[in-house]
C-alpha cells in the first residue's frame, strides 16, 4: 500500500530466475496483486507456452550487467526479486558455476539496484547455517560456518546486502527459506 500512496501506481517488478521452483508461483501471485504487465519475468531458459501467455517474459542472464540494466531502464523497474541461483546439489557438482552465478550474478543485481534505487529481495537459505550452528531455537545471528559452496555464497549474499543497506541505504530484504519443492517446476 505504501508504494501506491507514494507513486499513485503499482510497482513494476523484475523477477530473475522466474522459471525456477519459487519463481513460477511467485510471478503468478505478484501478477494477481499488481497486474500482469507490471511483472517482468526473466530467465535464461525458454518458458512454456502456458507461462508465456500469462504476461511479459524476457531473456536475462544475471552475469550480463548491461543486459539486466537495459531491462530495468526500458521497463521502468522499481523492485527486483532475485531468484537466479545455483542451489546446493548442483553447486556441489559444479562449484565454479555456483561461484559465478551466486556471487557475480548477485553482485550485478546488487549494483544495479544501487545504481537505479531499486528495492531488492533475494532469498537466503537454512544452508547458510552449518553443522556447528546451535540446533535448538537457532537465533538469527549465530555461528554460521556453512560447509557447502551454496551456503557460503548465500552467507556472502546476506552480508553484502546488509553492507549495501548500511553503506548506501539500499532497501535490501532477505529471508532464510527451508527446503521448498514446487508443484510446478522440478528442482534445479
Ligand atoms: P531453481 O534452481 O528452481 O531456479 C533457479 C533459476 O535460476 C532457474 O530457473 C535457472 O534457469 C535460473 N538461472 C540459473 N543461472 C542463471 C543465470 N546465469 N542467469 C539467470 N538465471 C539463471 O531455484 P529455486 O528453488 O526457485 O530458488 C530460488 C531462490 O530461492 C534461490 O535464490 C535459492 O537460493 C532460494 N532458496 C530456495 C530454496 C528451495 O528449497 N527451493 C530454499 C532456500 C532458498
Amino acid at each position: 500500500m505504501h508504494f501506491y500512496a507514494q507513486h499513485g501506481r503499482a510497482p513494476r517488478v523484475l523477477v530473475t530466475g522466474s522459471l525456477g521452483q519459487l519463481g513460477i508461483g511467485f510471478v503468478r501471485l505478484m501478477r494477481s496483486k499488481y497486474g500482469a504487465s507490471n511483472v517482468i519475468a526473466t530467465d535464461i531458459r525458454r518458458p512454456s507456452d502456458e507461462f508465456w501467455s500469462t504476461g511479459p517474459f524476457a531473456y536475462a542472464d544475471v552475469l550480463d550487467y548491461k543486459g539486466l540494466e537495459r531491462l530495468v531502464v526500458d521497463n521502468g523497474i522499481d523492485w527486483i526479486v532475485h531468484f537466479s541461483a545455483v542451489l546446493s546439489a548442483v553447486g556441489e557438482k559444479n562449484p565454479q558455476l555456483a561461484l559465478k552465478v551466486n556471487l557475480n550474478g548477485f553482485q550485478n543485481v546488487l549494483d544495479l539496484a544501487k545504481a537505479h534505487q531499486l528495492r531488492l529481495l533475494s532469498p537466503s537459505t537454512i544452508g547458510a547455517f552449518g553443522p556447528s550452528t546451535p540446533k535448538d531455537k537457532t537465533p538469527d545471528i549465530t555461528i554460521m560456518r556453512p560447509k557447502t559452496i551454496y551456503g557460503i555464497t548465500k552467507l556472502h549474499m546476506e552480508l553484502m546486502g546488509e553492507y549495501y543497506h548500511q553503506r548506501y541505504g539500499l532497501d535490501f530484504r532477505s529471508l532464510r527459506y527451508p527446503g521448498i519443492i514446487s508443484a510446478d517446476t522440478p528442482p534445479g
